[in-house]
């Protein structure tokens, strides 16, 4: 059939994928007579959690514009400079993956590789080098429990770094809602019953709620969480099971009270059978234990979740259950499918809410204005393929690049095929520490460095490059920056003032 224009957006599913969305196209799509509307069922309800973010959604909130401290009151954040990992690589070792750089280059060449000769130096016994640590500002601030808003002034060493936040995504998709529907989105309640799809070529033409209501439109946005209603339930797209190589399935998630000032560091600790997170808010701090239903049962995860808690749990565990891989074709037909809906990646590196902006934000570029064509179509789907793809291998990393010889699931970790696409980018790293460079793709050379050196994946040697600078002068500008970077985190305000002072985090909204 010839494609329709796109009049009217229909959005399944009032989630944060489905909030994110409707706000996304509002904001974007406005004086065009593009009509949108959600449907969301309160007695399904939503996956109510996800809490943690990664910098981008900066850009998403700011091209909503967003007012900064209003959003932070309305979802009781905090914020973000990056993961810390505890017992990662071997048990008792910690890292910071940080959002910002580890030094500046030197002579054009990569600051970590002047580090890597430092050490190699060091090692026998000539001069020192300190833990890749010292050398990042956003690092030693979130373990000293600092925060400033990175400087504008790019020769700055307090431009080096990013933030995020970490939130309640329940109070976010609120926030969103309100948003979208004072510009127009109409919301409607209601459980859909049944989906309609033309006769000749199996495009959706509309949903039927339970009540009888129906709802037509010319584009779908799939926002309807693991269960997939229109892309996989009615048009069958197929899904990628990646557990070979991400085996968890399961977690238990539990709110508990605050009993410490908020870091600015959600923390990912490893665990007997999979590893636990700890997300702090300004109200309370999120945690939940994801793990492998293979090596450990419901009652003893939520056993031990519970029994790591800062402070007294404020409900009973929720279990969730997933199967790691991505929907094999996200966009099909007039369907979009974002969110959970589009597949699940696990929360180690926080970026599913990540993969719904970059969803909204491809579909925006390629929005089918006059009707779904199989080029943008394909495009959409070769774009989101490849952010599955990269982060998948990112967090198979943190997995195989383990030392811990305690329990059965880290050895069999450790011992599980992986993707070749990771296997060639860490053997390019070991040989002299290049971190291999995708064209797209979010995570970048401080993030695999960070991962690298922070579980022991060490390089052989460095790149030669660095010889053609004096030893000296390179381990001067080091012990520099070391100090510049102890200098800059003593002098920025502690995270809770600072918070305190932008959110006025502690009168609630
Ligand atoms: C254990 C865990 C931890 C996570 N932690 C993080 C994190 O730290 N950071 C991060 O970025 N992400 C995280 N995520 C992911 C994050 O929670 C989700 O990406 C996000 O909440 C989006 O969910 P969703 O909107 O796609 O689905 P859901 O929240 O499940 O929403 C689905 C919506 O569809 C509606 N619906 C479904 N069926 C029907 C029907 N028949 N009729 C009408 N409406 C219907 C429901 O009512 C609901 O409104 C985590 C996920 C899990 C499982």
């Amino acid at each position: 059939m010839t494609p329709s224009p796109i009049r009217k957006i229909v959005i399944v599913g009032g989630g944060t994928a489905g909030w994110m969305t409707a706000a996304g196209l509002a904001a974007v799509l406005k004086g065009l007579p593009v009509a949108i509307e959600l449907v969301e069922s309160a007695e399904i309800g939503t996956v109510g959690v996800g809490e943690a973010t990664v910098p981008h959604i900066r850009d998403y909130n700011a091209r909503l514009g967003l007012d900064e401290a209003d959003f932070m009151r309305k979802t009781q954040a905090t914020y973000k400079l990056g993961i810390e990992f505890r017992d990662w690589g071997r048990k008792g070792d910690a890292y910071v993956h940080p959002f910002g750089a580890f030094g500046q280059p030197i002579a054009g060449i990569p600051f970590h590789q002047h580090w890597l000769r430092a050490r190699a130096l060091a090692k026998k016994g000539l001069g020192e080098a300190a833990p890749i640590q010292a050398y990042s500002l956003p690092i030693m601030a979130g373990l000293a429990g600092k925060f400033a808003p990175p400087s504008p002034d790019p020769r700055s060493l307090g431009s080096t770094f990013s933030y995020a936040y970490q939130f309640d995504a329940g109070l976010y998709a609120l926030y969103l809602r309100a948003y979208s529907e004072a510009r127009g989105v109409v919301r409607t309640e209601g459980k859909i019953a049944t989906v309609a799809q033309r006769p000749d070529d199996g495009f959706v033409t509309g949903v039927t709620l339970e009540s009888g209501q129906t709802i037509e439109g010319d584009l779908f946005v799939d926002c309807s969480g693991f269960r997939g209603l229109l892309i996989e339930q009615t048009l069958q797209a197929g899904y990628d099971d990646w557990t070979q190589w991400l085996p968890c399935d399961r977690a238990a998630a539990v709110p508990c009270d605050s009993v410490e000032p908020a870091t600015p560091l959600t923390r990912a600790t490893s665990d007997a059978a999979g590893w636990r997170w700890r997300i702090p808010l300004q109200h309370r701090v999120g945690n939940g234990y994801v793990y492998c239903s293979s090596y450990i049962s419901d009652d003893e995860a939520a056993r031990v979740l519970l029994e790591k808690l800062d402070g007294e749990a404020q409900a009973d565990p929720r279990f969730l259950r997933f199967v790691t891989g991505r929907r094999k074709q996200q966009w099909l037909k007039n369907v979009v499918a974002i969110g959970l809906s589009s597949g699940f990646l696990e929360p180690l590196e926080s970026t599913s809410i990540h993969l719904i902006q970059v969803a909204i934000s491809t579909l925006l570029e390629l929005f089918p204005h006059q009707g779904c064509e199989q080029a943008d179509q394909d495009e959409y789907n070769r774009v989101m393929d490849l952010e599955f793809e990269r982060i998948r291998d990112f967090l198979v990393l943190h997995y195989h690049a383990n030392q811990r010889e305690d329990s059965a699931f880290w050895n069999d970790r450790r011992a599980a095929p992986i993707p070749d696409s990771l296997a060639q980018k860490i053997a390019l790293f070991r040989e002299r520490g290049v971190v291999a460079a995708y064209k797209d793709g979010f995570f970048k050379e401080p993030s695999w460095l960070s991962v690298y050196l922070g579980q022991n994946v060490l390089p052989d040697g460095f790149d030669p490059l660095v010889e053609a600078i004096d030893p000296a002068q390179s381990a001067r500008l080091l012990a520099e920056l070391q100090a510049a970077v102890a200098r800059t985190v003593q002098s920025m305000p502690e995270h809770e003032t600072f918070l305190r002072s932008v959110a006025d985090a502690r009168t609630p909204a």
